[in-house]
This record gives structure tokens, sequence and C-alpha cells, in this order.
């Protein structure tokens, strides 16, 4: 059988060849706040998704500043004046591109509704907001800028069809950071979406989904790039484009080091390392789907995208030892200390468990005899921005061991490759910053980074000298 089904599919492939048409290739291409923000920019987004054909989904995010003002708006605790200008303000970011558009009245009665509906759930979280409500205010600024740039593009010519995503993107009930549930999400992209790809340019949100029960829920602050490779995945498409302000990745944030350049080409590994530990192009577990299905991921600006970008794919041609240095601020530092520690077992499976319970991810962890240090991440713990470190988990821990909390103090990681493995890496580094005081060092649990906590006030010296030293050009 196997002989004949191959020889058959030489034949399509010959036959395909002979007519001309291309074997294609799919792309998912996903578009920041910014590369939406107005009319002009959204016309850019379709310049680029139209100029190849592979380009069959598109992702976006809201308007630039509409997240913002949704997350205000969900807090609950706006004056009634307050509440009146950021609805203006909303209502003056649609209308703008709704004006450009020409404002075709179904869609001005699409966004109306959606306005009205924001204003009616802002006013109902004054009275009493609860995680549920505030995703459904939150996602509003996805399914807004969708609508109209699926008008846009019909009006430039193209099919392109409006898509729910919440039809596909299944998650837990997490409000304001949930999980989205791979499998599910994989057979409903099958069932909901692959059909249209093949004569359509679908459009659709990122950032949010929806649970079992139909609920609206988000993935957390900046999760579009996430969304993005979780379709990329469940579609199984040949590449992901991650559009956004910036040419690509940077050697490090180039408002801090003005030599600081973008990188051509860089591995998962290095790039969820970056990611994970602070530069801002990637949301962390953006690659992660990616990574399991090996789609190359590109990042480019939607502003000059002919200035190229940083290509992030498996392996690479070049292994730089130092290849960037990643800054995230906001880190709390957790001391715990227990003389029960000492010879125990299941202290830290103790410790571990606790924060498991109340979703609290770990980053850095050092031991010593007696304690433990670890660094939670402060910023982006949730949609709607609040604290990682509740009562309630610190209760848990006092009551076995002695607690210690730190804040004003950001991680600083150096990515490369094989810099566990080289000789004089810690004294190339740490001469670098000798004038610093580290306060914790992680290095060797990868061979792709070596990172360190110093205090808040002195991290952009830091990634300045450090840049200097082992990037410069
Ligand atoms: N609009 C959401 C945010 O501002 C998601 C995203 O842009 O990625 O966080
Ligand atoms: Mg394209």
């Amino acid at each position: 059988f196997l002989p004949h089904k191959l020889h058959l599919r030489c034949i399509s492939l010959l036959y395909l060849l002979i007519q001309g048409e291309p074997v294609s290739k799919v792309t998912v291409a996903k578009f920041g706040g910014t590369s939406v923000a107005d009319a002009e920019a959204m016309r850019r987004c379709a310049a680029i998704v139209t100029q190849t054909a592979n380009t069959r989904v598109v992702v976006l995010s809201a308007s630039s500043g509409v997240t913002n003002l949704l997350v205000d708006l969900a807090r609950g605790t706006l004056s009634a004046a307050e509440q009146e200008i950021h609805l203006k303000k909303l209502k003056s970011i649609q209308d703008n591109i709704l004006n450009e558009l020409g404002t075709p009245a179904p869609l001005r009665q699409t966004i109306d509704g959606i306005l009205k509906e924001i204003a009616d759930m802002a006013r109902q979280a004054t009275q009493n907001s609860d995680a549920a409500l505030e995703d459904r205010l939150v996602a509003q600024g996805e399914l807004m800028s969708t609508r109209l740039f699926t008008e846009m593009m019909n009006h430039l010519g193209y099919k392109a069809v409006w898509f729910d995503v919440r039809k596909v993107m299944r998650t837990d009930s997490r409000f304001g950071r949930a999980t989205p549930a791979i499998e599910a999400i994989h057979n409903l992209a099958q069932q909901e979406m692959a059909g249209l790809l093949k004569d359509h340019i679908v459009i659709t949100q990122g950032f949010i989904g929806a649970n079992a029960d139909g609920q609206t829920t988000t993935l957390g602050r900046g999760g579009s790039d996430f969304s993005a490779a979780l379709l990329a995945e469940a579609l199984g498409v040949d590449e992901l484009e991650i559009w956004t302000d910036v040419p690509g990745i940077y050697t490090t944030d180039p408002r801090l080091v003005k030599e600081a350049h973008p990188i051509p080409e860089i591995s998962f590994s290095e790039a969820a390392e970056m990611a994970t530990f602070g530069a801002k192009v990637l949301h962390p577990a953006t690659l992660q789907p990616a990574v399991r299905k090996g789609i190359p991921v590109f990042v480019g600006s939607s502003k000059e995208p002919a200035a190229g970008g940083t290509w992030v794919r498996e392996t690479t041609e070049s292994n730089p030892l130092f290849r960037a240095v990643a800054l995230r601020r906001n880190q709390i530092l957790l001391t715990l200390h227990s003389p029960n520690m000492l010879h125990a077992c299941g202290f830290l499976a103790q410790v571990f468990s606790i924060l498991a319970k109340h979703g609290i991810s770990v980053d850095l962890i050092t031991t010593s005899e007696v304690s433990v240090a670890i660094t939670l991440d402060q910023t982006g713990s949730s949609s709607t921005g609040r604290s990682v470190l509740n009562d309630g988990v610190l209760d848990e821990l006092n009551a076995f061991c002695k607690v210690k909390v730190e804040t004003d103090l950001a991680l600083v990681a150096l990515i490369g490759n094989r810099m566990s493995e080289v000789n004089g890496v810690g004294t190339q580094v740490f001469d670098a910053v000798s004038e610093h005081n580290v306060r914790m060092i992680c290095y060797g649990a990868s061979t792709h980074n070596l990172c360190f906590l110093v205090p808040e006030s002195d991290a952009s010296l830091v990634v300045q000298k450090l840049h200097q030293r082992l990037l410069g050009k």
C-alpha cells in the first residue's frame, strides 16, 4: 500500500508543479496595540497581510491605550465623571478609525453596541465587581479592533471574515490569567477555523478566550502573542509573524542602551530565556506553543516592515557566548528561614505546594542549609494588576517558617550559549558590575543564562555596563 500511496503523492505533487500552483504555506500574523492604534497604522497592517498570499490568520490586540482604559473601568473605583471621560476616550479611538472607513452603518451599529455594553458593565463594576465581569469588560478592546480591521480588509477588496476566537480559545476559569486547554483548542480550531482558511483571511482576537461554559476569560496582560502562538500550533501552520513597533528583538532595551541592536536570528531556547527575563517584545509564554511544533517566529515592526526583524528558530547558524542582556524590574525576593530545614526533607515541597495552591509561579531559587530564597515577578500578575503576594499565602508560610519580603529589586539576565561550560564567564560578568551590590545569583541551571538581582536603582547602570563590555559593537 505504502509505495502506491507515495507514488500517488508524487504524481499529485508533480501535477501541482506543472500547474504552477505553489505548494502553499500558511502564516499566522499578529499585530500589537500600536500596530492597530489608528486607521493609518491599520492600513500598514493590511499591506503586510496582503503582501503574501500565505497570511490566512490575523490576530489583533486592542488599539493602543484601549485595554488600559478598560482595566481602569473594570476596577470599579472611578467616579461617574471619570467613567464618562474614559468612555469618551474609548469612543474617540474607535470613531477616528470608523470615520476613516467612511462610517458604514452596520459597523457603526456594532461598535456603538459594544460601547454601550462597556458603559453598562463599567457601571455594574462600581456596584459589585467580580473577576468574570472584569474579563468580559477588558475583552471588548480586541472585539472592537478586529471588527474595524475586518471592515478595512473587506473595503480593500479582500475576502476577510471576522472570527470570534472564544469559539476556539478554550481556557480554564481563572479569570484575569486563564490557562489555555491545548487539546480542546486544537480540536476546536480544526473544526471551526481550519476550513475557513482556504478562501478567507480570518481576522480574530488575541488576549481573550472562553471557559467551557462560554464565559469570557483573558490570558493576562500582553497575552495576544500567546494567543497567536496557540492558534499557530492548533492550526499547524508554517510560520508565525509577530508585528510590533520595533524591528525585532534587541541585544537589550534600546531605551537603556543606545548601542543596542536588533538580533537577526536567535534560537527558541535563548529567546524563551530572554522573554522570561524581561525582554518586552515577546510575552514570556509566547514561544511555548511554537516551540512544541517547531514553528519559526518572525518578529518585526509594522511601521518599517522593510527594516527586517528577528527570526526565532529551533536552531540558529550563529551561537555566540553572549547574545543579549534582559532586565526585569519589580521583583520580590522572598526569603524563608526555618531551622527545621536542617537535614530535613519536604520543606521545599511544602513551600512550593503553598505557592502552587495560590497560583504563584516561582522564578529563581537559591537555598542554604536553613533558608531558601525565591524571586517572584510582581509585574503583570493578572490582567487587572492584582498583587501576587496576598495575605493568605503569607499567613500560610508564616505558620511554619520565618518570612522576609524584599522589594525594589531588579533582575538582570545575560543570555547566550554554552555559558555554564566556558571558563571565565563569571569573571567577565562580575568584573563589569563590581561596583554594585549583587543580591542573589543564579547560574548553571541553564547553559543559556546567568542572572542576578540588583537594587532597582542600580539596574539601568548595570545593564549599560554589561552591554558595553560583553555586547558592544
Ligand atoms: N490588549 C491586551 C493588553 O493590552 C493584550 C495584548 O495587547 O497583548 O494587555
Ligand atoms: Mg502576508
